[in-house]
């Protein structure tokens, strides 16, 4: 395994989804199959080698070595909760790093991965808004994450990552073209194999990115949605500007199209005297009544800075029994790994931030 220090002039084939690395073969006059063994060895036997993948030629083999590498980041820390969730800093080229959590629950395993170093969103609630945004992540980047937590927690045959949610740091529609192939290879037989049901990209609402995914990978989506009325909206999802509830909601119906089991999933951070109105859980369920839509409250996990509190317990159970009773079905979502600062919304990693914007708040004229 090489790690991602130095520059390199070699391929990392963990940038490459089955159908592109079909075509790196074909380029190299090597049959199509010998791309699929490739993906099982990496990911199915987790041998990164290329000498060890003993059902390739040797002259390929040979070949792989001169202008291939399986480049992964490297690992600058590892925690674990109480609760038992893992959390890891990766460093990625260019100076900054990014986390990745594994929750692990009796029926399941979910690892939520990382798509950008930082967000340019500025969502006022979480903590990666406040890091910046420094650059996309790779595909291989991206992939890496479920790569490495899969081959740290694996003890025998089983696999350990039942679920993969893109809810890490970064916005996943805005690095569209490297997190596309990433889900492909979690779903792809030859590598991850997961169902579409248990890979899930959330998204705060780039309603262009919601079309285009329905067409090339319709994964689960979850919405952050976190008000009930643009005004609100704005206030604490600044992209509401841009694409407001109205024209979310309709790239969330046509996301669910004519699937009779697809839903989409809506997340609302619960913040105290903010959105936590009963009003407010009215205006909502009128919202989602017609949308086949699960609500998932989340609880405010606080970080340094962050100028909100979460909602008391009280609130919490009345807002949900609002909309249960509106018939939405709607959970509280656990707060799992906030010892470690790895609950929703307290990724930080750390970034080297390229923004203008945070220059300016971090000299205090914004
Ligand atoms: N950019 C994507 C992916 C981030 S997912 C998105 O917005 O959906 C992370 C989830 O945690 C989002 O629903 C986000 O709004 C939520 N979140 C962010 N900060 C939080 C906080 N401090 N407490 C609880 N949830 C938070």
């Amino acid at each position: 395994m090489k790690l991602d220090s130095a520059m390199s002039s070699r391929v990392n084939l963990l940038d490459y989804d089955r159908s592109s690395l079909e075509g790196l073969f074909a380029e190299l006059d090597e049959k199509p199959f010998r791309a699929r063994q490739i993906m099982q060895w990496i990911y199915q036997r987790g041998v990164t080698q290329f000498d060890q993948m003993t059902d390739l030629s040797k002259l390929l083999r040979v070949r792989l070595e001169a202008m291939a590498e399986l480049r992964f980041p490297e690992t600058i820390s590892e925690q674990q909760s109480v609760d038992g969730t893992f959390k890891w800093l990766h460093s990625v080229p260019g100076g900054s790093a990014v986390e990745t959590v594994f929750i692990p629950e009796s029926d399941r395993g979910t690892l939520c991965v990382s798509s950008q170093v930082g967000c340019a969103l500025n969502c006022t609630f979480c903590a990666t808004a406040r890091q910046g945004y420094n650059r996309n992540l790779t595909t291989g980047e991206i992939i890496s994450q479920v790569w490495m937590a899969e081959n740290r927690l694996k003890t025998g045959e089983d696999r350990v990552i039942s679920n993969v949610v893109m809810m890490g740091m970064g916005e996943p529609l805005l690095n569209y073209d490297a997190v596309v192939p990433a889900m492909k290879l979690m779903l792809d037989d030859l590598s991850f194999g997961l169902s579409r049901r248990r890979v899930t990209l959330s998204t705060a609402g780039v309603v262009p990115g919601i079309d285009r995914l329905a067409k090339d990978c319709p994964v689960s989506l979850a919405v952050s949605l976190h008000a009930p009325n643009d005004e609100l909206r704005t206030q604490i999802v600044p992209l509401n500007k841009k694409y407001n509830i109205e024209c979310l909601l309709a790239a969330c119906k046509r996301y669910v199209g004519t699937e009779s089991k697809r839903r989409i999933t809506f997340e609302y951070v619960m913040l105290k005297d903010v959105n936590d109105r009963e009003e407010h859980a009215h205006q909502l369920a009128a919202l989602l009544v017609e949308l086949p839509s699960k609500v998932n409250l989340i609880p405010f996990n606080p970080s340094p800075g962050i100028p909100y509190e979460c909602s008391s317990k009280n609130t919490i159970n009345s807002f949900r029994d609002i909309l249960l009773e509106a018939g939405i079905n709607t959970v509280t979502r656990k707060t799992r790994g906030d010892d470690i600062d790895a609950a929703c919304g307290q990724l930080a990693g750390s970034v080297l931030d390229r923004t203008k914007r945070s220059q300016r708040m971090k000299a205090g004229l914004s």
